[in-house]
């Protein structure tokens, strides 16, 4: 028994020619497995629109809503009009449309009068997108002859009540899943079934969070025991780097999790780690590919990182940051200064997203976001009052307009030289770092530059280093 599940990404269901392309993929692949399971995400805007609508009707706005309405409702109906040829079929649809649309206003009427929307109410506005959706694609596939159904995923994916990022509970999953959708499968259906959305036990719509059309596939993936998950969206893989900022950028074949980890993590917009972990834990086969250039092949994620000694795969960015230091002599072989900086640092709520300390314990450095900078440094500065009162530490001071620049790839670890290519490419270019952090999984090594540099050292990292892996 071979089952393949499908997600489709809000562009690539976001308009009449996208569903035709998305629809032939599902064609396509129908034949050559038992079970093809098609999970869809709302049209590319329409999530934001309708949080957008609810939001303003919360703070006493009644018109902005309204005019969402509109322009969803003409959206849709282009596409449905574009797609069906059947008048039944098309009236039909275009009626649930207006039955979906009709009951957002509903809601975003009632939050208006309340002014407020809780995150309960959210989750069942914002979800409306994939509801239409997944009934549009459906239709569609029924008229391209296949036997296709949408469901929605409250009857499938059972989660905890952390409305706006609720979590699956599987084991009840697998039964629902066992329940309401194996038995379609074995009838020969196609299910069509929305992204993004799941239900508590007692049947309230819940969402997995913004984005979680990915998770929904997994999961379902996972309780389905499927073969593959092919996450389909409007890229060709995942990136070398971003191809706005380095052209010759290409595509990574293959991405171990935990290299897919550090570049989520280190801002690439790729799968988000937690989300498929269900699926690279059970060794399912997992793919993200481009609905609109099929024919390449995408880019694979394994479970353990592949042995190719020495490479780079990708480089990103993160932008927005401050560099903080807390620097004295006084602090030389003092135990407990770096604990009580990094709870100064957590009173604060400010993330830590990289930290070095030279081994002669001079400096504490802290890479945080430019937003928490004055906060950190005045908890800094009241936690540490008596060690400047006795110049054990001489200064606290930020340094702005930095930049993360992160070179991820599970080849490095253990292998000698890496670190010195990337370091002579940037000598070379005439950037300087100021600061450099590597983790002990050797996965990634992390350097802090002025942000005026940081596309450069992007660009010439990525052309020594990346295009000219294994040459070492
Ligand atoms: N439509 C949802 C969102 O925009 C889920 C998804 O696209 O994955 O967040
Ligand atoms: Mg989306």
């Amino acid at each position: 028994m071979t089952t393949l599940t499908m997600k489709f990404g809000g562009t690539s269901v976001g308009n009449a020619e996208a569903h035709t392309q998305a629809a032939n993929i599902v064609l396509e692949q129908v034949p050559n497995w038992d079970h093809v399971v098609v999970v869809v995400s709302a049209m590319s805007g329409t999530t934001n629109a309708l949080i957008k609508g609810a939001k303003t009707a919360a703070n006493g706005d009644g018109q902005i809503y309204r005019g969402i309405v509109a322009d969803l409702r003409v959206r849709h109906y282009r596409v449905v009009d574009a797609l069906l040829t059947d008048a039944n079929e098309r009236a039909q649809l275009l009626a649930t449309v207006d039955q979906y649309l009709d009951e957002f206003a509903t809601f975003c009427r009632s939050v208006y009068v309340l002014g407020e929307v809780t995150p309960r109410a959210m989750d069942t506005i914002s979800s409306l997108g994939e509801r239409i959706n997944a009934r549009i694609m459906a239709a569609y596939l029924r008229q391209e002859g296949l036997k296709s159904q949408a469901i929605d995923a409250t009857e499938l994916i059972v989660t905890d009540d952390t409305f706006q990022k609720a979590a699956p509970l599987m084991e009840k999953t697998r039964k629902q899943v066992e329940k309401n959708l194996k038995p379609l499968l074995e009838r020969g259906v196609t299910p069509v079934i929305t992204g993004f959305m799941g239900a508590t036990e007692t049947g309230i719509t819940t969402t997995l969070g913004r984005g979680g059309s990915d998770y929904s596939a997994a999961i379902l993936g996972d309780a389905l025991d499927s073969n593959e998950v092919w996450i389909w969206s409007d890229v060709d893989g995942v990136m070398s780097a971003d191809p706005r900022i380095v052209p010759e950028a290409r595509i990574i074949p293959v991405l171990s999790s935990s290299e897919v980890g550090e570049l989520a993590y280190f801002g690439a917009k790729v799968l988000h780690p937690q989300t498929i972990r269900p699926v690279i834990e059970r060794e399912i086969a997992l793919w993200v590919k481009n609905t609109f250039n099929p024919t390449c092949p995408g880019t694979r994620i394994i479970r353990e990182p592949e042995n190719i000694p020495g490479t780079v795969k990708g480089i990103t960015a993160i932008k927005g940051l401050s560099m903080v230091t807390v620097e004295g002599r006084g602090m030389i072989g003092v135990p407990g200064i770096a604990a009580r900086t990094f709870a100064a640092v957590a009173s604060q709520g400010a993330s830590v997203l990289m930290i070095s300390q030279a081994s002669s314990e001079q400096s504490i450095c802290l890479i945080i976001p430019t937003e928490t900078v004055a906060a950190v440094i005045k908890a800094l500065e009241e936690e540490l009052t008596l060690e400047l009162a006795r110049r054990d530490i001489d200064r606290i001071w930020s340094l702005d307009d930095v930049v993360i620049i992160t070179a991820v790839g599970a080849g490095m670890r253990g292998t000698p030289g890496v670190a010195a290519r990337i370091f002579s490419a940037l000598g070379e270019s005439g950037i300087n770092v100021i600061a450099i952090a590597q983790g002990s999984s050797e996965c990634s090594i992390s350097l802090v530059i002025d942000a005026g540099s940081a596309a450069e050292a992007i660009r010439t990292i990525h052309h020594h280093v990346i295009l000219k892996n294994n040459v070492a």
